[in-house]
């Protein structure tokens, strides 16, 4: 074939694979919108149901449909999951910059899973700093990552374990560390934790997961120019780091 026309080809072919891969991502959008508005029906049920509105309920009642709001909620968190794996290549274009307070993210999440932490019995140790500097930062994408890392914290525990959160300045960078006394991450399978639906086995054990998380978080701290690692022994804990530019 002569180059030209292998050109022509190339480039129908890569329309084509271009059309079905936005067929798939519709149909993926689309099912999580479906599943969407099931779950936050019966999360309201639920609600009612612990609040008294459906009438009074005993201790032990209230434990079951605590567990049942529980994991609704982890359902919804999947989904969105999804749905961010889904938008990241539109959401990267898309990072809206200003200076932002991170304890912020970390006061909702810590609130958000205060009903979880219970269950377990684990303790949230966070020190909010009176004057923590700036970072500049799309905040509604830098509370979803450290969500998702304190989730992860608390899933991953062990009964009465903790979940310390600290915060450093390093250069022009303030780092956020979130240290858990959980199962660990085994060495063989430290090499691919970013990866997209990567689990380990362990984790798979421990409880439900989409394995998008970490890989949708790391595309968010890169695309702020930081930096995401961790340091992990199986059966002692895990801790998380990443790193923010400051805002100036
Ligand atoms: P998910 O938690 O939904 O599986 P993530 O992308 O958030 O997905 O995490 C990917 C994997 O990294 C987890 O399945 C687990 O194997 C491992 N992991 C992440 N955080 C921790 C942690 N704090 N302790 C132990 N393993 C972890």
């Amino acid at each position: 074939m002569d180059p030209l026309s292998q050109i022509t080809l190339l480039t129908a072919e890569n329309r084509k694979l271009k059309e079905e891969n936005q067929l798939k991502s519709d149909f993926l959008s689309m099912i999580v919108h479906q599943l969407r508005t099931p779950l936050s029906a019966t999360k309201w049920i639920f609600k009612m149901m612990l609040d008294g509105d459906l009438g009074k309920i005993s201790d032990e009642q209230h434990n079951i449909i605590h567990r049942g709001f529980e994991s609704n909620e982890q359902m919804i968190r999947m989904l969105a999951e999804i749905s961010h794996a889904n938008h990241m290549n539109e959401w990267k274009l898309a990072f809206t910059l200003a200076p932002m307070d991170i304890s912020d993210c970390i006061e909702s999440a810590i609130g958000a899973f205060a009903g979880e932490a219970k269950l377990k019995n684990i303790r949230f140790v966070f020190q909010k700093h009176d004057h923590l500097p700036l970072v500049m930062a799309d905040k509604e994408k830098i509370c979803l990552v450290v969500q998702n890392l304190i989730e992860n914290a608390l899933k991953y525990n062990k009964p009465n374990g903790t979940v310390t959160i600290n915060s450093e300045i390093f250069k022009t960078s303030l780092i956020i560390s979130i240290t858990d006394t959980g199962i660990g991450i085994p060495i063989d399978a430290q090499k691919n934790i970013f990866g997209k639906f990567f689990r380990a086995a362990n984790a798979k054990e421990a409880d439900k997961g989409t394995g998008l998380g970490l890989f949708v978080g790391k595309e968010i701290i890169e695309g702020h120019h930081g930096t995401i690692w961790f340091e992990s022994t199986e059966g002692i804990g895990t801790t998380f780091f990443f790193s923010l530019p400051l805002a100036k």
